[in-house]
């Protein structure tokens, strides 16, 4: 247990009660590339993999130069793969200077999900990617959602998050952010502080339906 911590400012902190943790420095877990933060946190990003994994999306980030803080298993454990307030990775768009993200291994599309057992689907919502006429989307698991919702507001407040939801108004009418892809020269707009799906700001379609759960299980 004394190993199973965050890394915060490069100190160790005991997660809430109940959740285990490994980490990049006693677990063997990939730290994954990044840089130094220079501008202050703002902002937590909720994603999915679309994969079945946390080998696979482990093995993906690593490839592709890119990476995430934290990664959240089907079992509901969690791993930490940089320091959360220190260390800048790419995985949110023009949110990366000013996030943390948090990977949730969900396979997403049925079809992705094939061959895994236990896998619940619900019926596509507006936020939902339909692979080919299935119409469903594939939930995250029960051990998932109740790690999230601990977690979230824990380390929001650790790191001086705001624990609010900023995309919250966003609907079948007005799926994205205003601004997210305007020009001139690329600019893209950039949601107020707090918790926000990747997809509500760029050209992705994860994260939306953990929003939503948090959403509904916080009293604002
Ligand atoms: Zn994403």
């Amino acid at each position: 247990m004394e190993k199973s911590r965050f890394i915060i400012n490069a100190d160790f902190i005991n997660p809430p009660e109940g959740i285990k943790v490994t980490n990049f420095v006693f677990d063997d877990e990939p730290y994954f590339k990044c840089k130094p933060r220079k501008k202050p946190l703002q902002h937590f990003v909720l994603h999915e993999t679309a994969g079945r994994s946390a080998a696979g999306c482990k093995k993906t980030l690593l490839k592709k130069g890119y990476g995430v803080q934290l990664i959240l298993d089907r079992d509901g454990s969690v791993s930490c793969h940089g320091d959360l307030a220190n260390d800048v990775m790419v995985h949110g768009n023009q949110l990366n200077a000013t996030s943390i993200g948090i990977e949730v291994i969900n396979p997403y599309a049925p079809k992705l999900a094939k061959g895994m057992s236990q896998t619940e689907t619900i019926p596509a919502e507006w936020w939902t990617w339909c692979m080919e006429k299935d119409r469903r989307y594939v939930l995250p698991t029960q051990a998932q959602l109740k790690t999230l919702l601990i977690l979230v507001p824990f380390l929001c407040d650790k790191l001086g998050i705001p624990y609010e939801f900023p995309t919250a108004n966003l609907n079948a009418k007005k799926q994205k952010i205003t601004g997210w892809n305007s020009p001139p020269k690329g600019w893209r707009a950039k949601p107020k502080p707090g918790v926000v799906a990747h997809r509500d700001f760029a050209a992705h379609a994860d994260g939306r339906y953990l929003l939503e759960y948090l959403m509904e299980h916080t009293r604002q």
